[in-house]
């Protein structure tokens, strides 16, 4: 499916990738979300063909790979269980690539550790107040002594419940109560008390992960949890929220292996259902539908892989990641709909898989970023200005 410049490591790689899906991944799917069950059995086969945590480096026991390595990968997997590629961009990028990119020693063989034993972590930011204004957030943490303890309430934290290694971001205050910023405490569930989960939300799709309301009461850890980027706790959080920009493309990549996965399947079937006397794909309308499907699939592969490229010395650049997640997740939820036009009645059955991915690929406008926030995030970029609705931009 690619004219990509792909060395014959990252074809091999990719090929891997696509035989897992098409067999025990495919084949688990609906199960996956009829039961709403978190799929152990995938991570342990996600273990075994060694893509959980290939981003983490050598030293802390990963493969050190890039992050379009991830994306090869996390785009074969989504084809056939979205839920599945969410759990290899998560394992891959995000938290974990913060963590690797600004933790301590100690933080780095920790978490590299959990990942590699098949912990997802969880990453902790929006609040029910606090949503695509994440700095508004008022979970803090405070310097009590030689602690810090942590309240608030997260929630749409994805993993919660089966996650074990959370990153929580709060904001931070001296022992003095002066705001010195927000930092990201990395918590580790069922070792610290405080750390509940009170609420499943029943979501529309991806039913495999759960998104999960945590309440931090009381929290109570050293200051050695903190994630400390090298620009302080002041400028920290911009620090961490670049290395979001990972999980930006990797979330991008779901929406785009999604869309894949659906016209694949709708090709095949164009030419399989007849109707007047001849193949569906003989009538001019779905004949311009499927071109129109194959134009969207490769500029989004393209913005996604060279947003993918951008980050080889360091996270992927803040514009290319937007860029490629609003195009891609936009355009990913046209294909599939397209793609389930395609089928009829069928389409619209529990049997098939469309309407599945039809609900999996909705997500991805809103989570890690809306498509609008992130215009405003593409449009302070080329227009080099801070506006007052980003994260960095002008408060009253
Ligand atoms: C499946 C799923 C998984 C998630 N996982 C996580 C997770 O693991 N961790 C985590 O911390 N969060 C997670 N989230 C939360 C997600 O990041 C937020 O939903 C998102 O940032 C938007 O916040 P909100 O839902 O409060 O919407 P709001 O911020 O309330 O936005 C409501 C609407 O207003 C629009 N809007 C807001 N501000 C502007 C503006 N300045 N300009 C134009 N339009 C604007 C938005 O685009 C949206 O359409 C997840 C969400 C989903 C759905």
């Amino acid at each position: 499916m690619s004219g990509f410049d792909l060395s014959s490591e990252q074809r091999a790689l990719q090929e891997r990738a696509r035989a897992l899906a098409a067999g025990p991944i495919a084949r688990r799917a609906a199960e996956v979300d009829r039961t709403e069950e978190y799929p152990w059995d995938n991570v342990e086969l996600l273990k075994d063909a060694k893509l959980l945590g290939m981003t983490i480096p050598p030293r802390y026991g990963g493969q050190g790979r890039s992050w379009l390595d991830a994306v090869l990968a996390i785009e074969a997997l989504s084809g056939a269980c979205a839920v599945t590629g969410r759990i290899a961009v998560e394992t891959n990028m995000g938290a974990i690539s913060a963590v690797m990119a600004y933790g301590s020693e100690d933080q780095k063989k920790m978490a590299a550790d959990m990942v590699l034993s098949g912990d997802k972590p969880a990453i902790c930011i929006t609040e029910p107040d606090a949503g695509s204004d994440a700095g508004s957030m008022t979970t803090r943490a405070d310097r009590k002594g030689n602690r810090y303890v942590i309240n608030g309430r997260k929630h749409w934290i994805t993993g919660g419940g089966v996650s074990r290694l959370h990153l929580i971001f709060a904001k931070v205050y001296d022992d003095k109560g002066d705001f010195e910023g927000i930092g990201g405490f990395l918590v580790v569930r069922d070792e610290t008390r405080g750390l509940r989960i009170t609420r499943r939300e029943p979501t529309m799709g991806l039913r495999g992960i759960p998104e999960a309301v945590i309440d931090c009461e009381d929290i109570d850890v050293p200051p050695s949890a903190l994630v400390v980027p090298p620009r302080g706790l002041k400028k920290g959080f911009a620090d961490l929220m670049t290395a979001y920009n990972s999980q930006r493309v990797g979330a991008a990549t779901v929406a785009l292996g999604i869309a894949e996965g659906a016209y694949r399947l709708a090709l095949d079937w164009s030419e399989e259902r007849l109707q007047f006397g001849r193949p569906i794909n003989e009538f001019q309308g779905l004949q311009w539908k499927l071109a129109d499907m194959s134009i969207k699939l490769s500029a989004a592969r393209a913005l996604v892989y060279n947003a993918a490229r951008s980050g080889e010395a360091g996270f992927p650049d803040m514009l290319m990641a937007a860029q490629a997640k609003i195009f891609t997740s936009e355009s990913a939820i046209q294909v599939v709909n397209d793609a389930l036009q395609f089928f009829g009645a069928r389409g619209y059955s529990r049997e098939l898989p469309l309407e599945r991915m039809a609900r999996d690929v909705r997500m991805f406008t809103i989570g890690g970023g809306t498509a609008e926030v992130l215009r405003n995030v593409v449009a302070g970029a080329i227009l080099k200005k801070k506006l007052p609705q980003t994260r960095d931009g002008w408060k009253p």
